[in-house]
């Protein structure tokens, strides 16, 4: 199959169009790190649209028709948005569904200790990462305190050219002959990623003067005490903005594009579309990078709920009639793809995988050792999305995630394909998934835009 470089493609109101995506993309992958810095983006972004909050609609008995538009939070890290259709919500909705959870470190319950005349935060390593690509790199600490009085205190330093910045230490290369022996998975452990916070003593102190240095500056700066960090849930992640990357500026490289470049594009989708025929849901879920559990999760039962809420305020609530709206919705798993890297060429199968610059990606099925864990979409399907795309412009690739039995991986798709809907996993392929800094690129960026907004047009 003949596939081009969107690049090659474009005339010059699509590159104005694609620059434009890409910038405003850069600032939401700048200014959103966690999953609740995310879910406050996206509420911004969508009340400046006129959606509403669905909870202040129920309080109000109010009643939702054609055009409406709402959303509704699920404990501050995940959140869905609707626009209500021509068509009865029983005839199905059109679903953009991303995660806004990304891998990094989260700070323990109990993390403040010193060794060595340094104070240190400890860690649990959120999701898949390799433990040694978050050694030496500056990091930023971004989170919320819920103190007992329930004051909240929302934190985010190492951002700002003037922040302190953190970081994780690694050993010098002179001493690291028996260190460079070990195997990648152990080389760095998880247990020894502790962020350094300080190296200050405080005067008059005989005993821990550094970490007391730091209680103290907790408490000055941010008023918070040590036991604050039992009610807190703070992320090291890898502290700057999101840049353009590459001589010709092709690129972008930041933190957190898996999955936020499928949620970015879903979100502005959903803004832009205007009228559909049916229902469009956007869909932003946390926990995906940890198996989609929790109440926040794919797995959990908020969805549905919302679903059968939205079906009381059209007046179109029964048991059934929530079935029947699930079953004849169609979805569109937004995650990202490993794009295909020369230096990785192997761990590739060069005619199934997805490339950088050739468009949005449709992925069959993921899973492991045989389609293992996976959703596999169905061919009618996928016979319908080729119709949509190509009569939309939408460049768009097939892909598999590497060879067969290599490895593999999952999405939030096999979750919604319970209820009996089509569903199909689709996004932009990542170059260094999972690493600090990913790449992907401007033209498949703006591919999925456009991509998903035709699928919410899709009658
Ligand atoms: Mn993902
Ligand atoms: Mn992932």
């Amino acid at each position: 199959m003949e596939r081009k470089n969107c690049f090659a493609l474009y005339n010059e109101e699509e590159r104005a169009q694609m620059e434009n995506t890409a910038a405003l993309y850069r600032k939401f992958l700048s200014d959103c790190k966690t999953e609740r810095e995310c879910v406050k983006e996206i509420v911004r972004q969508a009340e400046e649209k006129g959606y509403r909050n669905m909870e202040d609609v129920i309080a109000e008995g109010g009643s939702l028709s054609e055009g409406d538009k709402v959303y509704r939070v699920c404990m501050k890290k995940a959140v869905a948005m609707f626009q209500i259709g021509k068509k009865p919500l029983t005839e199905g909705m059109n679903i953009l569904g991303a995660h806004i959870d990304s891998p990094r470190l989260d700070i323990k319950q109990n993390p403040l200790f010193e060794d060595g005349e340094l104070a240190f935060l400890d860690t649990h390593y959120y999701g898949g990462i390799k433990k040694y690509h978050y050694v030496a790199l500056p990091l930023a600490l971004h989170g919320t305190i819920v103190k007992k009085d329930g004051t909240v205190i929302d934190i985010n330093i190492g951002e700002a050219e003037e922040d302190p910045v953190f970081c994780v230490t690694d050993l010098l290369i002179h001493l690291a002959q028996e260190q460079m022996q070990k195997k990648g998975a152990v080389v760095v452990e998880g247990e020894d990623l502790n962020v350094l916070i300080g190296n200050e003593a405080l005067a008059g102190e005989e005993k821990e003067a550094v970490k007391a240095n730091m209680l103290k500056l907790l408490k000055e700066q941010y008023d918070i005490d040590e036991e604050d960090f039992i009610s807190a849930e703070i992320e090291a992640v890898p502290a700057g903005k999101a840049r353009e990357s590459g001589f010709d500026r092709s690129m972008i490289l930041s933190y957190g594009q898996d999955d936020r470049v499928c949620a970015y594009t879903s979100l502005k989708a959903m803004l832009e579309v205007g009228e559909t025929e049916k229902t469009a849901c956007g869909l932003f879920v946390d926990k995906e990078e940890i198996g989609s559990v929790g109440a926040t999760g794919m797995e959990s039962k908020f969805f549905e709920n919302t679903v059968a809420e939205l079906m009381i305020l059209t007046g179109e609530y029964s048991e059934i009639n929530l079935r029947r709206a699930l079953q004849k919705s169609r979805m569109l798993s937004s995650d990202v793809n490993a794009g295909f890297d020369p230096a990785y060429a192997s761990a590739f199968e060069k005619k199934n995988a997805s490339f950088l610059s050739q468009g949005l990606v449709f992925n069959k099925f993921t899973g492991a050792r045989g389609k293992s864990g996976s959703n596999d979409a169905n061919a009618e399907y996928l016979a319908d999305l080729r119709r949509i795309m190509d009569d939309n412009n939408v460049h768009y690739q097939t892909c598999e995630l590497g060879k067969v039995d290599l490895g593999g991986g999952g999405t939030i798709a096999y979750i919604l394909a319970l209820y009996g809907m089509e569903v199909i996993d689709s996004g932009v392929p990542v170059l260094s998934m999972h690493a600090p800094w990913e790449v992907t690129s401007k033209a498949d960026i703006y591919e999925a835009e456009k991509g998903y907004r035709a699928f919410l047009l899709y009658a």
